[in-house]
């Protein structure tokens, strides 16, 4: 095993992790040392090619299909540099002032996460989207809103230079998503920060990490390792867990830290989401333009579901589906006519619901659908069904029905249609892409994992700077807030400096 030695080790480079990064760049050049740990593989520009299967498997964990333990939901989280924010949409919004109270983690206040937060929008050019961009998917999605009297909103995007090629959850082919592969990292590298992929943290210990370092498997995509393949002790002064709100806790598990920290994995939640389709008559531009300009959040409190315009490349959209045979092939062949709409449910913090690991250490996500949850999916999908019949959509697909396909004439029935006796786990597919919790911040370590810093409890050299964070779901799309608590972090690490390093 060859044996190194940092100042501070960053594991994972995604929103917190490349977020940290940055903060902590200027410390290099003080002469600390810090380096960047990362599991997948760095991407030259012209690898990003924009085919669905080729792109999936090279820039998410397990090809985008990490299941929870029954089968009944898949995770999509990134692996590469840039974690998730090499796929992500780049919605960028702000953390709501009720969910950061409802927290209630003494010492987080909500004014700080906030003015920390637009630091970061401005630096990945936050900006409402110019008319060009949007296309008919977004603008029938408006109109529909529009025609029942819903408060539809446009969404912030953080891109510099689209194109408008739609292909942003499978890496941006025109570099123009603004995440922490562009903007972040680059500029901690700038200032001497060391980012080594194709690395995988395997445990951490009293400041040391054990880490194996892979080689570039053949015909895969992304340069090797500035390392040499192989096993690494790595001491450090400091170690930051960036590995997100699946990895970080289970990294954590893996390490015989459980009985030190009794709620890690706890807290787990995931905005679970299905996708709605409908048919119109005529195309539909979906597959130009910015794929999510808007969105319907008016029901999060009263029904705990949003609503996000989306748009799906083939195969994920044949596989969210439910049912098979006729009623299915017809919404395919339908592909260039179909508006769709992303449905996410506010769910929240359920004891049953964590992050643990399996007997080789390995991640294991247990998650079951809790009456509410079930219920905000449901509402959400006889409103999007509304939606798409003030679009003029013909028929749509309604999963959680009995007969999937319903024609615009059931729009007045949709409440008779949509039942929770239909949603059987399994049955629909459900997925989810803004993962949180596991290392919740609190007051002390019976009740949380880390306090408002991130900073581990009992352990004064570990921190947290990830989604892993959150003690509850944050109801919106959750980066620009991971970065703002990273932000955090970063500064407490920075005034303890002279102390820690
Ligand atoms: C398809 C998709 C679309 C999304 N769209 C939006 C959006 O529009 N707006 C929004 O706000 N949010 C969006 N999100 C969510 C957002 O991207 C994530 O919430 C955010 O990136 C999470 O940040 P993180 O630092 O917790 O983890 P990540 O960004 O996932 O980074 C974790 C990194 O750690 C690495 N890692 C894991 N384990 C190890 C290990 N043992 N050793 C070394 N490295 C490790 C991983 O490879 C990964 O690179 C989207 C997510 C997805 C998947
Ligand atoms: S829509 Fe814009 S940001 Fe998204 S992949 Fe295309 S060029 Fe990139």
């Amino acid at each position: 095993m060859k044996r190194l030695a940092y100042d501070i080790v960053i594991v994972g480079s995604g929103a917190g992790g490349g977020t940290v990064a940055q903060e902590l760049s200027p410390l290099c050049q003080q002469g600390a040392r810090i380096a960047v740990l990362e599991k997948g593989p760095r991407l030259r520009d012209d690898e990003f090619t924009g085919r669905e299967l080729e792109m999936a498997a090279a820039l998410y964990e397990d090809g985008g299909g990490f299941l929870t333990a029954d089968g009944t939901m898949t995770l999509a989280f990134g692996c590469a540099y840039g974690g998730s924010t090499a796929v992500y949409t780049g919605t960028s919004m702000l953390p709501p002032e009720r969910i950061i109270r409802d927290w209630n983690v003494p010492g987080l206040a909500h004014a700080d996460l906030e003015s920390r937060a637009r630091k970061f929008m401005a630096e990945n050019n936050v900006h409402l989207i110019e008319d060009g961009l949007i296309n008919q998917n977004n603008r029938l999605f408006v109109e529909g809103c529009r025609k029942l009297g819903y408060g539809v909103q446009q969404f912030p995007v953080n891109i510099k230079g689209c194109r408008g090629s739609s292909l942003c959850n499978l890496g941006c082919p025109n570099q123009a998503k603004q995440g922490t592969d562009r903007v972040q990292l680059p500029r901690a590298e700038q200032n001497g920060v060391e980012v080594v992929t194709r690395c995988a943290v395997l445990t951490i210990g009293e400041k040391t990490l054990t880490a194996r370092v892979t080689a570039k498997p053949p015909g895969g995509k992304g340069e090797p390792s500035p390392w040499e393949p192989g096993d690494y002790q790595i001491d450090a002064k400091i170690i930051v867990l960036s590995a997100g709100a699946v990895n970080t806790p289970a990294l954590l598990l893996r390490s015989g830290m459980r009985r030190r920290l009794p709620r890690l994995g706890h807290g787990f939640t995931a905005h679970p989401a299905f996708i709605m389709v409908a048919e119109h008559e005529t195309p539909i531009t979906n597959f130009v333009g910015h794929p999510k300009s808007f969105y319907l959040d008016q029901f999060a409190q009263s029904d705990g579901f949003v609503l996000e315009t989306c748009m799906y490349f083939p195969f994920i959209t044949a596989k969210s589906l439910a049912g098979f045979g006729q009623p299915h092939s017809a919404f395919m062949r339908a592909f260039p006519r179909l508006q769709m709409i992303l449905v996410l449910a506010c769910d929240k913090v359920d004891p049953y619901n964590r992050v643990a690991i399996d007997s080789n250490g390995r991640p294991v996500v247990h998650y079951r659908f809790t009456p509410e949850t079930i219920r905000g999916l449901i509402r959400g999908a006889i409103t999007s069904a509304k939606i798409f019949f003030a679009a003029g959509a013909v028929r749509a697909h309604m999963p959680v029905a009995r007969n999937t396909t319903i024609e615009a004439c059931d729009a007045a029935r949709l409440e008779d249609i949509a039942a929770e006796a239909e949603f059987k786990p399994g049955k629909v597919p459900v997925s989810a892409a803004h993962l949180q919790g596991g290392c919740g911040m609190g007051s002390g370590p019976d009740s949380s994992v880390t306090d408002s810093y991130g900073r581990v409890h009992g352990i004064p050299w570990l921190f947290v700077a990830d989604a892993s964070l959150f003690p509850n779901s944050l109801e919106i799309n959750p980066y620009v807030t991971i970065m703002a608590l990273a932000d955090r972090a970063a500064q407490r690490i920075r005034e303890e400096a002279p102390a820690l390093l």
